[in-house]
C-alpha cells in the first residue's frame, strides 16, 4: 500500500522505517515548511494548501490510505482528504485532540477523571478560576499547545494578568496543579475491525514540559492500575470509532488514582521504547491497524528505557558501546531544545536497566539526572 502521512517529522520517519518491511511506500505532506523526515516522497504545502486543489490532487493520486504524525493541522484539510481517501484516525479524532476543551469534555462524558479545571476568556476570569481552584494552577492555551508551550503556572491569583499576557491566547483552560507521584501514559491500538491491543504503561519523566525518559514496563505497576488505564483508553477508542495508535497521558496520584492529562491521536514519544523493547513496535502496529491487518503482540520483551537526545547529540560511538543500547538518530541539526534522536536501553532486570540509563545519561550533554518514582 501507498501510505500518505500528514506531517513530516521524526514520527513520520519512524513510521516509514517500520513500513518498509511490509512493502509500504510513503508520501509525506508537510504544512510547516520544515520537513525533517528525510525519507520517502515529501511534498511541501504552503499554509493554505486546501485552497490549491492541484497540489492536493497530486498528493491524493499517490496514496491509498492517509494517516498523520502531527495533529495541529487544519481540520478542513483533513476533511477534504477524507472525502476522497480513507483517513485513519478520522478528522473527528484530530478535531478533539487539537482542542484541550473538547478533549476534557470527552473525558468528562466518558467518566474519565481529570484534574479539576475551568475555561476562561479574560485575565479577570483567570484570576477568579485560580482563586476558586486554589493555587498553584496551570493555565494552558486551548489550541496549539505541545511540549509545555503556551502554558504558565500561577502560584498566586495575583499573577493572572502576567500569565494571561505571556500565553497570548483568547481562551485558556485552567487546571488545579496535581501533586502527582508520577506521570504515566497508556498506548493502545484499535484495528479497522474494532480489535484493541494495549501496551504496558510507561512512566514518563518530563523536565520543563518536555519528555526526557520513558520506562516500561514499570516495576511496581499494580495490575488494577493498568486495567483502569486500559478501560479509559478503550472508552476513548470506541467513542471516536478510532483506527490506529492512540496515546493517553495521565497523572498517577499518591492513592494510585489516574487523572487524564491529554491525549495524542498518533504514535507518541512515550511509546518509542516499543521499537526495541516490545514484540511489535507502536509504529508497526499503527501501520497494521490502518491497513486492516492483524495487530501485533504488544508485550514487553524486557524492561526498556527510552532517553530523548535533546539539543546536543554527544558521542554516538560511546552510546553504542553500552550493551543492548539502540540509537535512533533523526538526522537533524543540533539546536537547543530540539529533539534529535533517542536511545533505547534494554536489560534483563530493572536494576541493570537503571545502571545503563545512568551511564547513557552521563554521555548525553544536555540530559537531566534520571530519577524515577520507584527508585
Ligand atoms: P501538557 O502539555 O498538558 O502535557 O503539560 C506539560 C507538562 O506540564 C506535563 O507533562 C506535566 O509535567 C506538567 N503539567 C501539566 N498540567 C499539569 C497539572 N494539572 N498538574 C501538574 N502538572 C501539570
Amino acid at each position: 500500500m501507498n501510505i500518505g502521512i500528514l506531517g513530516a517529522g521524526q514520527l513520520g520517519r519512524m513510521l516509514a522505517l517500520a513500513g518498509y518491511p511490509l512493502a509500504n511506500r510513503f508520501t509525506f505532506l508537510d504544512t510547516t515548511g520544515q520537513p525533517s523526515a528525510g525519507i520517502g516522497d515529501i511534498m511541501v504545502f504552503e499554509s493554505h494548501a486546501e485552497n490549491d486543489p492541484g497540489q492536493l490532487d497530486a498528493f491524493l493520486a499517490k496514496v491509498d490510505v492517509v494517516t498523520y504524525e502531527f495533529e495541529h493541522l487544519p481540520v478542513d484539510l483533513v476533511r477534504a482528504i477524507e472525502a476522497q481517501k480513507p483517513v485513519y484516525p478520522s478528522s473527528q479524532a484530530i478535531q478533539v485532540c487539537q482542542n484541550r476543551a473538547e478533549e476534557k469534555a470527552l473525558f468528562d462524558r466518558l467518566g474519565i477523571p481529570t484534574p479539576r479545571y475551568r475555561l476562561v476568556e479574560s485575565a479577570e476570569q483567570l484570576e477568579a478560576a485560580a482563586r476558586e481552584l486554589g493555587c498553584p494552577v496551570v493555565a494552558k492555551s486551548i489550541t496549539e499547545g505541545y511540549d509545555g508551550k503556551g502554558q504558565a503556572v500561577l502560584r498566586d491569583p495575583a499573577e493572572a494578568a502576567e500569565a494571561w499576557q505571556s500565553i497570548g491566547h483568547s481562551r485558556l483552560i485552567v487546571e488545579a496543579f496535581v501533586d502527582f507521584v508520577r506521570e504515566v501514559s497508556i498506548i493502545a491500538v484499535r484495528g479497522r475491525d474494532g480489535q484493541v491491543v494495549f501496551y504496558p504503561m510507561a512512566e514518563n519523566v518530563h523536565v520543563d514540559g518536555i519528555l526526557r525518559y520513558s520506562l516500561a514496563p514499570m516495576p511496581d505497576l499494580d495490575a488494577q492500575v493498568q486495567q483502569t488505564a486500559d478501560d479509559y483508553i478503550r472508552a476513548l477508542l470506541d467513542a471516536l470509532d478510532y483506527v490506529g495508535v492512540l496515546t493517553l497521558e495521565l497523572f498517577q496520584t499518591r492513592d494510585g488514582e489516574l487523572l487524564a492529562n491529554e491525549m495524542a491521536p498518533r504514535v507518541h514519544n512515550s511509546g518509542h521504547w516499543s521499537m526495541d523493547g516490545a514484540v511489535t513496535s507502536q509504529f508497526e502496529n499503527h501501520l497494521r491497524a490502518i491497513q486492516g491487518l492483524s495487530l501485533g503482540d504488544t508485550a514487553a520483551r524486557q524492561p526498556t528505557c527510552m532517553i530523548n537526545v535533546i539539543g546536543r547529540e554527544g558521542d554516538p560511538e560511546s552510546i553504542l558501546a553500552i550493551g543492548d543500547a539502540h540509537l535512533h538518530r533523526y538526522d537533524k541539526d543540533e539546536r537547543p531544545g530540539r529533539k534529535l534522536g533517542h536511545v533505547n536501553l534494554v536489560a534483563p532486570s530493572h536494576a541493570e536497566l537503571l545502571e545503563k540509563v545512568r551511564a547513557c545519561a552521563a554521555l548525553l550533554p544536555d540530559a537531566p539526572e534520571p530519577q524515577f518514582s520507584f527508585e
